[in-house]
């Protein structure tokens, strides 16, 4: 979905896609809550988020956002070829992110803000770069807006055991000594038009973006869905979901919202082209690509 863009209002989202893998794990240790016989019906109605019977073809999504003169990045992928990241995904090549960008003519210093939903490492994978043996700062000028509760979470020693945190010390701890790290604890305005929420459960410091402009609204839920399946099925767990219970409050509460104001709906991980809309036939929700 490189360069796939949408337009609400005034503001323009590209969706990036930094990687397309096919997860390693079973659908049914995903989702596991998503019965057998319901697969079928997804994998015709989302044949691109399916590779063979078995597993999810996920689409590592990171979306750039120009609104106001200001271009945001929202999240960064697996990142570099040979980076523990990349490695652990097997995907010798690396990320195309950078890529991308400059398919669109843009250098990493021309991103304002790097906005990350959550720390896992498929969110934060561009975050730094190793050039002449010295780590910097890929997008030399941007904040990069962090989650509190995420930050504090994740550098607990017994959370970084339970959840393999390999990547922390290299993709994030590094920022803060790098610069530019901000940490925020509640929601906040990237710009008049776009806000960052905060949507808690699959990781404490989960954030969403939400786009408002000319009457238009848009929301980068990150991975409070991470499936087309969690759309017609809220109460479905993610196999990552950090909180289950109130991971599943907050993509209730999210839903919600999105259906009663016609928000479009972009995901994280939704197969192309990345962004869609919620329609309800017999009495369910499902997401349906613009
Ligand atoms: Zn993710």
């Amino acid at each position: 979905m490189a360069g796939s863009q949408i337009t609400i209002g005034n503001v323009r989202i590209i969706g990036l896609s930094d990687a397309v893998l096919a997860h390693p794990l079973t659908l049914d240790w995903l989702f596991p809550s998503v019965p057998a016989e319901e697969w079928e019906g997804y994998r015709q109605g989302y044949p691109d988020a399916f590779v063979g019977p078995g597993a999810w073809r996920v689409n590592v999504g990171c979306y750039l956002i120009r609104s106001l003169d200001k271009t945001i990045l929202v999240d960064t992928g697996i990142g570099a070829a040979g980076g523990e990241i990349a490695n652990s995904f097997k995907i010798p090549g690396g990320g195309l992110l950078l890529e991308k960008l400059r398919s669109l003519s843009l250098r990493p210093e021309d991103v304002d803000v790097v906005f990350l939903t959550h720390l896992h490492r498929d969110h934060v994978g561009w975050n730094v770069i190793q050039e002449d043996g010295r780590r910097r700062r890929t997008f030399s000028r941007a904040r990069y807006i962090v989650h509190q509760a995420d930050w504090e979470t994740f550098h607990r020693p017994e959370v970084q055991a339970a959840w393999s945190l390999t990547h922390l010390e290299q993709a994030v701890t590094a920022l803060e000594t790098l610069g530019g790290l901000e940490l925020i604890s509640g929601d906040l305005n990237i710009t008049d038009e776009v806000k960052a929420i905060h949507t808690p459960g699959h990781t404490p410091g989960h954030m969403s973006v939400l786009v408002v402009s000319r009457a238009r609204s848009a929301v980068i839920t990150g991975d409070v869905i991470v499936h087309p399946a969690q759309v017609a099925n809220a109460d479905c767990a993610f196999g990552f979901d950090m909180d289950v219970q109130g991971a599943r409050q907050t993509r209730h509460r999210l839903l919600d919202r999105i259906e009663a104001e016609g928000i479009t709906v972009l995901g994280g991980h939704f197969p192309k082209p990345g962004y869609g809309r919620l329609v309800r036939e017999a009495g369910r929700r499902y997401w349906q690509a613009l």
